[in-house]
């Protein structure tokens, strides 16, 4: 039976599997701030307080095939827009208060992704106690490569995670140097919101974020994942 609907219904977001034509039908995004220590420290913390959360909308994300060159739109309202390379994880199941290994067990698969940031939002909504979402949520906020699943990548716990703009090394950090392990973060997570199969977490960047130009391209990779590239248009 289908209903109709009063106005246009926006169709989910899916997110495409590497090596498979069955897709990943989107939730939630979750983020983790501060989950690098180092890049805690850039961000003017000691590095040593607990990450925390904060979300975009499902259809921030912005697809880019592997081996293609995403294009990416500068967006309005910043002369600040930073790149903030992250590991991504899916989730297959989920749940509320999830102990360590059900958390864990709950990871479906792997993506590159990259938490687009309009720092100077982010830096105005710090300074006066507002919320992160124009800074954080915008459209196409969440560049992301294709899922690749713990099937066949197996499971992710240390390997570079890097980010070079026009062929600089900007970003370079160990999965292993995150300060929330990816079980520990999202059994944290399903005591604040109940986890479902279709979430998505970025789980932190690490050091060496900085400002990204309109014609700048960038490359993004994670050992095991392989690389996603991106052009700023
Ligand atoms: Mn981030």
């Amino acid at each position: 039976m289908s209903v109709h609907t009063v106005v246009e219904a926006v169709p989910a977001t899916l997110l495409a599997v590497a090596g498979q034509s069955s897709a990943f039908p989107v939730h939630r995004i979750y983020c983790v701030g501060r989950n690098y220590a180092e890049h805690a420290r850039e961000m003017g913390a000691s590095g040593r307080e607990a990450p925390f959360f904060f979300a975009k909308p499902a259809d921030a994300l912005l697809y880019v095939e592997s081996g293609s060159e995403g294009e990416c739109p500068y967006p309005p309202r910043t002369d600040n827009l930073h790149h903030e390379i992250e590991l991504v994880v899916a989730l297959s199941t989920g749940g509320a208060n999830l102990g360590l290994e059900a958390a864990a067990a709950t990871v479906w698969g792997y993506a590159i992704g990259i938490d687009l940031t309009r720092r100077d939002l982010q830096q105005q909504a710090k300074d006066k106690g507002r919320p992160w979402d124009t800074a954080k949520g915008f459209d196409h906020s969440a560049p992301i490569g294709p899922l690749h699943p713990v099937s066949s990548v197996g499971v992710l716990e240390r390997g570079a995670i890097w980010l070079e703009v026009n062929g600089a090394a900007r970003q370079r950090g160990d999965l292993g140097d995150m300060i929330w392990k990816v079980g520990e973060m999202l059994a944290e997570l399903s005591t604040y919101f109940v986890l479902r199969p279709g979430d998505l977490v970025f789980t932190g960047t690490p050091a060496g974020v900085a400002a990204i130009q309109r014609g700048d391209r960038i490359r993004a990779g994670i050992d095991g994942l392989g690389e996603l590239r991106l052009r700023l248009t």
